[in-house]
């Protein structure tokens, strides 16, 4: 015999009778396997880090994924006709849901290494006979660029224009460039597409946590780059597992070639299914027509509910800093005299951490800034941040 739960259990299985039950009755046998498994959750003071699963997807992409999960597709052709889609949004030649930013390195540089000879798809990630070297400015080197090496090239470090032209040549793939480490470098964005299109090298730029502004997603392509990679999970609030690569058609093409379902390519173990891509042009969808403003607006009320709270008490003093290309959002800082309160910012990380309920702070906090992100906190969060933060710096207090 069934019990009460069992009994609704089987019902809700079953598509045909679940539709039948009341939606608090399908809310009650909903299976929580993160409650099963006692994970921590928490709120996500932090921002959009992929170990702390980054953003939460908008319902009206997790209503796309669901509609698309029980439909059998052709997935080249479900690529193609996203990608056509995506590229009208984007305002470019072509585009393609990837395997998250990283992925889009990997299939991109893939793509401008082998065109589409079949033979050197093959081959990857041995290069021999094949162009094997992605030029890079020195100051622009970054951990992600592993992505990109993967392919079997190797990265050839400049400084100056001098230096950019005597390094290219027949051998060289791509010129990649790092979008945050712009005013790091000798050569902006603007003169690396120019050295580009003079050297007839395809050049490259890795933009993925750039995302606001929305304008972003097609200032790039705009500005004459051959590819564009950015995140899907960030600040689009895609699947957290896919991406976007834009840009030239023909190497859009290379890339998928050497990507799944293909078996034999360098990245067929960076599968994107149907799920991700229909949840990722659903999340571009909304996110080309979201008010902005409005967002933002939003994001200010919260740092400013966590500051008032905590400016306070004695001795706490709070801003708020909005980085300038990378996560171009407002995040809230607070800094205390630790005469006065007992306690330094990364240990009141920690401490935050291990309380109830869990909040994680920004991973930017130092020795001297305890540090939120608000952007992807959700309803409520910003309230609690501010009265767990001020409990907790009262306990501390000499
Ligand atoms: C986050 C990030 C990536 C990786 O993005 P995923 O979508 O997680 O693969 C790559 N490059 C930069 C600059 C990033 O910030």
């Amino acid at each position: 015999m069934f019990g009460r739960r069992s009994f609704l259990e089987a019902l809700a299985s079953t598509p045909v009778l679940s539709a039948l039950l009341p939606a608090t009755a399908l809310a009650a046998t909903k299976r929580d396997i993160i409650r099963e498994l006692g994970v921590r959750t928490f709120i996500n003071a932090a921002g959009t880090y992929t170990a702390l699963t980054a953003s939460i997807m908008p319902p009206e992409v997790m209503q796309a994924m669901q509609t698309a999960w029980p439909q059998y597709v052709s997935l080249v052709e479900l690529q193609t006709k996203v990608g056509e889609r995506l590229a009208q949004l984007l305002k470019c030649e072509s585009a393609m849901v990837t395997s998250g930013a990283a992925g889009a390195l990997t299939v991109g540089t893939a793509g401008c290494v082998t065109g589409k000879d079949p033979k050197a798809i093959l081959q990857l990630p041995d290069t021999t006979g094949l162009k094997s070297q992605v030029i890079m400015q020195k100051s622009h080197r970054f951990g992600y660029d592993h992505a990109v090496t993967a392919t079997g090239v190797k990265i050839v470090e400049i400084e100056t224009e001098a230096e950019l032209e005597a390094a290219a040549g027949p051998s060289t793939a791509m010129m990649l460039f790092f979008n945050d480490a712009e005013p790091r470098g000798r050569i902006d964005n603007a003169g690396w597409v120019r050295l580009g299109k003079k050297l007839g090298i395809p050049t490259f730029v890795d933009a993925a946590a750039d995302t606001p502004p929305v304008e972003n997603l097609w200032k790039y392509t705009g500005m004459g780059y051959d590819l564009v990679a950015f995140s899907g999970g960030k600040g689009i609030r895609g699947p957290q597992s896919a991406g976007l690569l834009l840009g030239r058609k023909d190497l859009i093409e290379a890339a998928r070639l050497n990507t799944s379902p293909n078996g034999t390519t360098i990245s067929r173990g960076m599968k994107v299914n149907k799920e991700e891509m229909v949840g990722m042009l659903a999340a571009v969808d909304r996110f080309v027509k979201l008010d902005h403003a409005a967002e933002r607006r939003e994001w200010d009320r919260r740092a400013d509910v966590i500051r008032k709270a905590a400016v306070k008490l004695k001795s706490v003093e709070s801003d708020v800093v909005v980085p300038p290309i990378a996560n171009n959002v407002p995040h809230l800082r607070i800094k205390w005299d630790p005469a006065v309160i007992k306690l330094t910012p990364q240990e009141a990380m920690k401490k935050l951490r291990e309380g109830s309920p869990s909040i994680e702070a920004c991973p930017m906090t130092n020795r001297e800034w305890l540090v939120f992100g608000v952007w992807m906190m959700q309803k409520g969060d910003a309230e609690v941040v501010a009265k767990r933060t001020v409990e907790l710096l009262k306990s501390a207090m000499v």
